[in-house]
């Protein structure tokens, strides 16, 4: 009996074992990845969660081990998870880690000569991602790169579905003129052909100088800008500063869905809702000035 319970708890052990144990940075890039390995791996282990901030987290003691004992860690790369960078390169002799800003295929937007790393907020980009994954997992895990292969494909399928979806959603509000907070769209206003006017925080600066400050506002009058994004958890302060005395409305965008359940479907979840904040607010018409 306990011999038959000990057996059990080995054949336990050596299933788990057998696929890689896989940790994922931001929720869109773990969905991408639980896409790919859905019905192979466990869960991807998820290290940005909730509100925090995918470029400055502070690792938890169950972050640590889950890298301690990854074989294959998914991220933008050090542009995007600054936080990453120093326990990542601790692991780099135990650990696949794969910077998926640097996958081929993807489109990389300069900022400030910098690339900028919000590259999953084009579908095209998740794509890229997606064959990326699968590529480093079939080295990771051989015996299933035919199902990798596989899941990738339908995930491609997907996100080209998406795409053309996102952007019938969009092409009503194509012209209208916004400004956003945090400068994380330009891949998407890109992708869709949207009409970015301003930006008021550059690169991970939260908290733009007073100069650029007025000069956003005046972008934001002269082009007669409807709608100013911000995002979830940020105060208000900065967004009513900037419309003060216009017509424009304060919405809010989310990149990495900090309130959406971590698994395959968020990063279509986290698209959709982009596209239907952009649409709402630019498709209605300008409010009255706020004194
Ligand atoms: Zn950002």
């Amino acid at each position: 009996m306990v011999f038959c319970a000990f057996l059990g708890l080995v054949a336990a052990g050596l299933s788990r074992a057998e696929t890689p144990k896989i940790v994922a940075s931001i929720k869109p890039v773990h969905s991408l990845v639980a896409g790919v390995t859905d019905g192979i791996t466990g869960a991807p282990y998820l290290l940005v969660r909730g509100y925090a901030s995918p470029h400055a987290l502070a690792l938890r003691p169950s972050d640590a081990s889950a890298l301690a004992s990854a074989k294959i860690v998914f991220w933008i790369g050090p542009a995007m998870e600054r936080f990453l960078e120093r326990p990542l390169a601790a692991l780099a002799t135990r650990a696949r880690i794969v910077a998926l800003i640097e996958a081929s295929r993807v489109r990389r937007l300069r900022s400030a000569g910098a690339y900028d790393p919000h590259i999953w907020l084009d579908p095209g980009n998740a794509k890229a991602m997606v064959r990326a994954i699968a590529a480093a997992l079939s080295v990771a895990d051989p015996n299933n790169s035919g199902r990798y292969r596989a899941n990738a494909d339908r995930l491609g399928g997907r996100l080209n579905r998406l795409d053309a979806e996102i952007a019938q959603t969009l092409e009503p509000v194509r012209s209208a003129p916004y400004v956003v907070l945090h400068d994380a769209y330009r891949y998407f206003g890109q992708r869709y052909r949207l009409n970015q006017v301003a930006a008021a925080s550059v690169g991970s600066q939260d908290r733009p100088g007073a100069r650029h400050l007025i000069q956003v506002r005046k972008r934001l009058r002269q082009t007669g800008a409807r709608c100013l994004f911000h995002e979830p958890g940020k105060s208000l302060g900065l967004a009513n500063t900037i419309v003060r005395g216009t017509s424009a409305r304060i919405a809010v965008l989310d990149p990495i869905g900090v309130d959406i359940k971590p698994g395959r479907d968020a990063y279509f979840t986290i698209m959709r809702r982009m596209a239907r904040s952009f649409k709402n607010c630019l498709v209605s018409p300008p409010a009255r000035p706020k004194p």
